[in-house]
């Protein structure tokens, strides 16, 4: 145990060991050969204590010396998973704001489609299945679909 004053000599030695890095063991070690005596590591620290010296690891994480650099093939461990883009199917039923029925007549086909039915592809174009119903002269569509086509467009 140290019983001993820290003269200036030691303090000085205990100031750069501790700027150094070195631990409060290591230090107590050099010490204790400097001053030919038993400096235990808590002297060390209580002394480290007394000299407000004991922000040292504060210091150094604030100058980015301490806090070891993060490696990179952490930060992209888990890739942010691609968001599916959910695309709704295109609308064949009327807009709620419509009041008038549709016509009731089933749909015809491109083969049967006549001139004076409406064209008015329903549902999938693909299937080329037509409204049917009676053109609205000038429209191609029926009353019903010109209406439609107007609130759409
Ligand atoms: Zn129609």
């Amino acid at each position: 145990m140290f019983k001993g004053e820290w003269n200036d000599e030691l303090t000085t030695e205990l100031k750069g060991l501790w700027a150094a890095g070195k631990s409060a063991g290591v230090i107590a070690r050099e010490i204790s050969r400097s001053a030919g005596t038993c400096i235990t590591r808590n002297a060390v620290i209580g002394k480290v204590h007394r000299l407000k010296l004991d922000g040292r690891r504060t210091i150094e994480a604030r100058d980015g010396h301490e806090r070891p650099p993060v490696p990179a093939d952490r930060k992209r461990r888990r890739p942010r998973p691609k968001l599916k883009v959910w695309k709704p199917m295109p609308k064949v039923e009327p807009p709620p704001q419509l009041t008038e029925q549709p016509p009731t007549n089933p749909p015809v086909l491109l083969f049967d489609l006549e001139k004076r039915h409406c064209r008015w592809v329903i549902g999938d174009p693909s299937a080329m299945l037509f409204c049917g119903a009676d053109r609205a002269e000038p429209s191609s569509y029926c009353a019903f679909h010109m209406k439609q086509s107007r609130v759409r467009s």
